[in-house]
């Protein structure tokens, strides 16, 4: 038998037994004083964290990111300049589920990074889809609710997501994306990463582009059908968690190869789509992908707690060369992570291991719940005895655009060729195949039958019509021959429905 180290308390005495409590005698009550079945028991009481709101189910990996092209014409940035090694964590999840829920549900897979670069934690929040469903933050609380529980049952609800849905148009695309094929991907290492967001990039002579990434993946792209992902769900809830685990520990290394589409600064005033709406995306004949390099994972972490749960991933982590852009999701969501994290994990979530950069930390922040980095004098700035000082020279020229207008609460300026179908109606054309679209319209057919109420049916096939009249049809007929309720004024009412929308957009 191999020699097994004795088990401590938390403060490193040795235990007398792992298996009785401290009794007064073998009948009699147990004992206030074993600190050590009270150390047990408190600590298990406070072993969860709030789980992420949303992005709550997830795993992820260890491993490193390597420059195999040259972007330095684009960015200055250290972990993109070419032979550049760096190691990275990523975490993959599901959106609206719990933390035990099913690895396949339909819905947008989280695909969050940390690069542990040479110039501090460089993170990207993505998806597994270049973009999303709406693009103001003011309505992102309320998409959210209306994919998580009812108030009254607490069960999620079909009729809530499409009455939000068929009430905010720009969903059209991303909801387009979601009830197609890619919408369940069959593991988390046959699935792409995008930014979504566009960023900022300024190289070493200042100049200044937009820029949206795009991990590819090296796996190729598998997707589960509904019938696939409901088989599942029901056998392997974790089945996402455990393929990317056992994989890693077998020494089958996922990777991805990173492109950009770079946008010159100067062309985002005039594009035929507002760049910056995160409801679309750049197509690639208009800005072909760029390589960058490659991200692999080949390390599992060894305390999922620790390294995963833990994890704080907040797209305001910038390095000199990466900047925000226009992007009002992107603006709201450098925030929101940040704050979140200080609720769910505490104060001083950046001293953990798993999120501490790879880099000596020089702030000027101090104490709070569980502070661990060392602070010394003085801890005021502007000061003269020897203390940390800004240095412009390092951080580099600020990531800026022009503004300019009174203060407003309004969309976004149009483009001329702005509008909330046209995306989805040429992703169901132009990239779906005869099939792709089957399984589009029976993916959709399934889901409005499942407790979608009037009058939110009639503008669902509405909206649908939108996106494309025939898969419009197809919806409303397959929903209807199934409900085995075909009613007469159905054409009637999604004809006036639709008309509405139209107005709306
Ligand atoms: P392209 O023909 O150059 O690109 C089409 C893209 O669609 C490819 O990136 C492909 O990914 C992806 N794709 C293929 N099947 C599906 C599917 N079932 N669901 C979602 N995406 C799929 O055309 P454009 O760049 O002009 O874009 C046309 C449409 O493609 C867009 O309206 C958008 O809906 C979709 N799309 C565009 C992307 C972009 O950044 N331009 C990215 C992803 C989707 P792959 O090469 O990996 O097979």
């Amino acid at each position: 038998m191999t020699e097994v180290p004795a088990t401590t308390t938390d403060s490193g005495a040795p235990v007398e037994s792992d298996e009785h409590s401290l009794t007064a005698g073998p009948a009699g009550p147990v004992l206030l004083q074993d600190a050590y079945l009270i150390e047990q028991m408190a600590q298990f009481n406070r072993e969860r964290i709030p789980e992420r709101q949303p992005h709550a189910k997830g795993s992820g990996a260890f491993g490193h990111f390597e420059v195999t092209g040259d972007v330095t014409a684009y960015t200055k940035a250290a972990l993109f300049q070419p032979g550049t090694r760096t190691e990275v964590l990523a975490r993959f999840s599901t959106v609206a589920g719990e933390r035990g829920s099913p690895d396949t549900w339909r819905d947008p897979r989280g695909f969050a990074l940390k690069f542990y670069t040479s110039q501090g934690n460089y993170d990207m929040v993505g998806n597994d889809t270049p973009v999303f469903f709406v693009k103001d933050p003011m309505k992102f609380q309320h998409f959210i609710r209306s994919q998580k529980r009812r108030a009254d049952n607490n069960l999620r609800d079909h009729d809530m997501q499409w009455d939000f849905w068929t009430l905010s148009p720009e969903t059209a695309h991303q909801v387009t994306w979601l009830m197609g094929d890619r919408g369940i991907p069959r593991t988390w290492r046959h699935m792409n990463g995008y930014s979504s967001h566009t960023y900022m990039w300024i190289n070493d002579q200042g100049q200044r582009s937009w820029v949206k990434y795009h991990f590819k993946t090296d796996q190729g792209i598998e997707c589960f059908t509904q019938d696939e992902a409901d088989q599942m769900a029901s056998v392997d809830t974790d089945y996402h968690t455990r393929d990317l685990f056992e994989h890693i520990r077998d020494g089958e290394y996922p990777s991805w190869t990173m492109f950009v589409q770079v946008m010159p600064y100067e062309d985002a005033a005039a594009y035929r789509f507002n760049p910056f709406d995160l409801t679309k995306i750049w197509p690639h004949g208009d800005y072909p992908l760029i390589e960058v390099g490659r991200l692999t994972l080949d390390r599992n972490p060894t305390d999922h707690h620790a390294a995963i749960e833990q994890a704080a991933f907040q797209p305001n982590n910038f390095v000199p060369g990466i900047g925000p852009s226009p992007d009002r999701m992107l603006l709201a969501r450098l925030f929101a992570y940040a704050d979140a994290h200080r609720y769910r994990i505490g104060a001083n979530y950046q001293q953990l291991p798993v999120n501490a950069p790879a880099v000596p930390v020089h702030s000027y922040s101090k104490d709070g719940a569980m502070a661990y980095r060392k602070v010394a004098d003085p801890v005021y700035a502007p000061n003269s005895k020897d203390g940390p000082a800004a240095d412009s020279s390092a951080s580099g020229p600020l990531p800026s655009w022009e503004v300019s207008g009174e203060i407003t609460r309004a969309a976004y300026v149009d483009h001329p060729e702005d509008d909330d179908w046209s995306q989805a109606g040429t992703l169901v054309r132009e990239v779906m195949n005869d099939d792709a679209r089957t399984r589009l319209v029976d993916n959709v057919v399934g889901h409005l039958l499942n407790g979608v109420s009037e009058p939110v049916l009639q503008r669902a096939f509405a909206y649908w019509a939108n996106i494309d009249p025939e898969v419009g049809r197809r919806i409303r007929e397959g929903v209807q021959a199934k409900a085995g309720e075909k009613d007469p004024k159905a054409d009637q009412q999604a004809n006036s429905a639709r008309t509405a929308m139209q107005h709306k957009a």
